[in-house]
């Protein structure tokens, strides 16, 4: 069993070094006059592509073989893991194939186009996308990058949290956004290297409490495709990598609504003037949902993307209180 540890993260940010954006990280006086507490924002809807996937997607791809290179990589994604894959992809020269769904927002399918990235369309009714990512990794020789459970994937993601936490010294707290586990494992594993008493909070849609649950069971519940506006965050499962290492690193996973998502999506827009997509808001949601619990401390939240339709973005907001 590959299992990660935070060399693996030091390795990443070296790879990722000239090619990722150092994200900024804010701060809101807003914020922390509502929280009590000082609260750092580090900025991943300002990362390339719009979403830390590059960090992972990047790492993992840097990393092919001569013949890998040559033969291409494919991912099944209508999101942010497909922009992210597309683009590193293109940077590096490797040809990408995308499976996405027949019915995934045009602009998204015309982004990974113009990084350069071929898309197939399937039938999210009547077709398997991963069997049909598996039949091209297997005719074609394309590896296969899956969105989290990978531990080059991990530990790229992992660097987010790196570059947060020397920046800011050690936190009191730390909350992160949690779909398959990805961002949370390779963050855990940053977080127990740079700030070992740091809490730190997985934050997952309420509709979408898999990780949660699996947390407090001990092994990995599944459920179905969660109903949230959350899209990021619609996942199933935790991985087989990422599960382990949240389990032993992570000290709690929480959930927030839908309406708490919207509301963080309205005070990203009108304090901070940044566009932050559903998913992205999972971390502030939960801090502003345990109230002045972090009173006089330091805390941090990765606001994971940024990527989200002009016209449900309008939408969205338009229906906030
Ligand atoms: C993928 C994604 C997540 C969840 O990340 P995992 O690694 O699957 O847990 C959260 N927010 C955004 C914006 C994402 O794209």
């Amino acid at each position: 069993m590959l299992t990660s540890t935070y060399q693996d993260v030091i390795a990443a940010a070296e790879r990722l070094e000239g090619f990722a954006h150092r994200t900024p990280v804010f701060t809101s006086r807003t914020l922390d006059a509502e929280t009590g507490a000082q609260v750092f924002i580090k900025c991943e809807n300002l990362q390339r592509g719009g979403s830390f996937k590059f960090r992972g997607a990047f790492n993992a791809l840097s990393q092919f073989d001569p013949q890998q290179r040559k033969a291409g990589v494919v991912a099944f994604s209508s999101g942010n893991h497909a922009q992210g894959i597309a683009l590193a992809a293109g940077l590096l020269g490797i040809p990408a194939t995308l499976v996405m769904p027949t019915d995934a927002p045009a602009a998204k399918v015309a982004a990974t186009r113009g990084y350069g990235a071929s898309v197939v369309l399937y039938d999210r009714f009547s077709e398997d996308r991963e069997q049909i990512g598996r039949t091209l990794a297997a005719e074609h020789g394309l590896t296969l990058i899956p969105p989290y459970d990978h531990p080059d994937v991990l530990a790229g993601q992992g660097t987010a949290a790196k570059e947060l936490l020397e920046f800011t010294g050690p936190l009191d707290a730390l909350f992160v956004g949690l779909g398959g586990g990805g961002m949370l494992s390779g963050t855990a594993l940053s977080t127990r290297a740079l700030a070992p008493d740091c809490l730190l909070y997985g934050v997952e849609p309420e509709a979408g409490n898999d990780g949660q649950r699996s947390f407090r069971s001990g092994s990995i519940v599944h459920i179905d495709t969660p109903a949230t506006i959350a899209d990021g965050a619609q996942t199933q499962h935790l991985g087989n990598c990422t599960f382990p290492i949240i389990r032993d690193k992570v000290d709690d996973i929480l959930t927030v609504t839908d309406a708490q998502l919207v509301a963080e999506m309205k005070f990203f827009m009108q304090r901070m003037k940044m566009v932050v997509e559903p998913t992205g808001c999972l971390g502030l949601a939960a801090l502003r949902q345990l109230g002045k619990r972090f009173k006089g401390q330091r805390v941090g939240i990765i606001v994971t993307g940024g990527n989200v339709d002009i016209e449900r973005y309008a939408a969205l907001l338009r229906e906030a209180p």
